[in-house]
């Protein structure tokens, strides 16, 4: 029987979640979805200099926002718990022990200035199998210095025993087989007797080892750290059972040069975090996709595309879609251009797709805070009207104000152009005439004001172009006879009368300027 897949998505509560780390979660749930398997949540929280706190609770919130459940985290739960590394102490220690007794892993003792004065003397300095017999470690020290230094209480660090000239081969699903020689890697740090705590790297293999994870989905950073965790498996008796890697590709700047980072977001006015974050030392506020208005499912689908494509035309594609579709083979070497437009673009697709009253119960919020008073039936009729022409819910209001309030001014450009000296008398007739229309419906008053237009003998431009100027304050604004249509022939006809009354005295104050 095949095995079940089994990823993890495993951040350290570092900080805000980068967008970066979205895409190498959302990859690690499509393939889990797409063969059956689970996707689960680790918190890797073994460097507690650089623990943040709340960070936790924004990656779980994210995921919320996002609706991509997990099978297992700390808040769920699951057989394979705890999820946070913080909480599975005992666990590493065993396996630091044993890689100790099988001769695979070394005590250190040197301090931080003699670790110091190495890298002084020796060029290049790396701890290795050509340096380690000079430093203070079990190595260099008899059994009886170690168990002494040991039962005194001295501080020490745990080191991976890398022994020179193995050939080692990362199998990564998008980059091929990736081979080395262990003679380039040094003996890191697995375990510090300081927090009693494994370093990243040992935490990392123990725990994708113990929870069955499969495959090893994770952003390009983490490739050179890979042969290291190959030579740990192997170190461990566990090469066997080893998950298949897949580095996927870094998110670089919109111009193509370097990672994306925050700052870029600063200066090109978008968000590199799913949410808003308040840094807690600094107070700092940087803002996330969620509060600038993006829909999740416009961010799966535009973080989708960052390092994937589908090989055909489509473009939208739903979650289900995308699990159907997901593919490692599609996925990119090279890395992903950022590009906000195209995230604005799949947010106006979204907006156009979401169902009309959907979009509505969005807007009432911000209709709401306006003290506007309002049923959905008309704001949704509204925003089915307006929604071709925005990205962002919050532009809703600058799209449609007019048909909530009259206008307060009148657009002076517009005035001067369109306000002839006959405009007057003919928008009192245009009053005159909608009065008289019984069925207000777009079509039927379209049909009956384009006759009276024509047996006059009017300007069309001029004349319906007054007519908005009355009706919106503007030249802008949807169809004319839409707008008429949902504010009503009351409403109308009172703006008309408005703009009669209101405007000749305002152009004759413009000509005397
Ligand atoms: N804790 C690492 C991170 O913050 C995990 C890397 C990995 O997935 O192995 O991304």
């Amino acid at each position: 029987m095949q095995q079940k897949t089994r990823v993890r998505f495993a951040p350290s509560p570092t900080g805000p979640l980068h967008i970066g780390g979205v895409r190498t979660a959302l990859y690690n749930y499509l393939y889990a979805k797409q063969t059956g398997g689970d996707f689960i949540l680790r918190i890797e929280d073994t460097d507690t200099t650089r623990f943040v706190p709340g960070a936790e609770e924004y990656i779980q919130e994210t995921f919320n926002w996002m609706g991509l459940s997990f099978d297992e985290s700390p808040s769920k739960g699951g057989k394979y718990g705890p999820y946070r590394q913080s909480q599975r102490k005992e666990i590493y220690k065993k396996y630091v022990q044993e890689l100790l007794e099988k001769g695979a892993a070394y005590i250190a003792f040197d301090t931080p200035e003699e670790l110091e004065k190495a890298r002084t003397e020796i060029p290049n300095f790396q701890y290795d199998a050509s340096t380690r017999h000079h430093m203070r470690n079990s190595l260099t020290l008899s059994s009886e210095e170690t168990e002494s230094l040991l039962a005194a209480g001295a501080q020490y660090v745990v080191r991976i025993k890398v022994e020179p000239g193995h050939e080692i081969v990362v199998h990564d699903m998008i980059r091929g087989d990736v081979s080395i020689n262990s003679s380039v890697l040094d003996d890191k740090v697995i375990y510090k007797s300081a927090d009693e705590l494994p370093t990243y790297h040992l935490a990392n293999i123990v725990d994708d080892h113990l929870m069955e994870i499969t495959h090893v989905i994770r952003g390009e950073e983490w490739l050179p750290s890979a042969p290291l965790h190959v030579w740990l498996y192997r170190s461990l008796g566990w090469e066997e059972t080893m998950p298949c890697f897949a580095h996927l590709p870094l998110l670089l700047k919109p111009e193509g040069n370097g990672k994306l980072s925050k700052r870029d977001g600063d200066r090109l006015g978008f968000p590199v975090f799913p949410l808003k974050w308040k840094d807690p030392s600094s107070g700092d506020i940087s803002s996330g996709y969620r509060e600038s208005g993006y829909l999740p499912e416009a961010v799966i689908n535009f973080l989708a595309f960052l390092g994937w494509n589908p090989g055909t035309e489509q473009e939208i594609f739903s979650l289900e879609e995308l699990i159907a579709a997901f593919s490692f083979e599609r996925c990119s070497k090279s890395g992903a251009k950022f590009d906000v437009e195209k995230a604005k673009w799949f947010n106006h697709q979204y907006i156009l797709r979401l169902p009309d009253n959907q979009l509505a119960a969005l807007f009432m919020p911000i209709l709401e805070e306006k003290e506007i008073k309002v049923t959905p039936e008309k704001v949704t009729r509204i925003v089915s009207l307006v929604k071709d022409r925005i990205h962002f819910v919050k532009e809703l209001w600058d799209q449609s104000a007019y048909f909530f309030v009259a206008p307060e001014r009148y657009d002076e450009k517009t005035m001067r152009k369109r306000w002839k000296n006959d405009t007057t008398e003919q928008m009192q007739q245009l009053a005159d005439l909608l009065r008289g229309i019984e069925d207000f419906s777009a079509e039927n008053q379209e049909h009956i004001v384009m006759d009276w237009i024509q047996q006059n003998q009017f300007h069309m431009g001029n004349t319906m172009n007054a007519f908005r100027l009355a009706i919106v304050g503007e030249g802008k604004g949807v169809h004319m006879f839409h707008i008429t249509e949902v504010i009503g022939k009351d409403e109308t006809i009172k703006r008309l009368e408005r703009a009669i009354q209101l405007i000749p005295t305002l152009m004759e104050n413009l000509n005397k300027l």
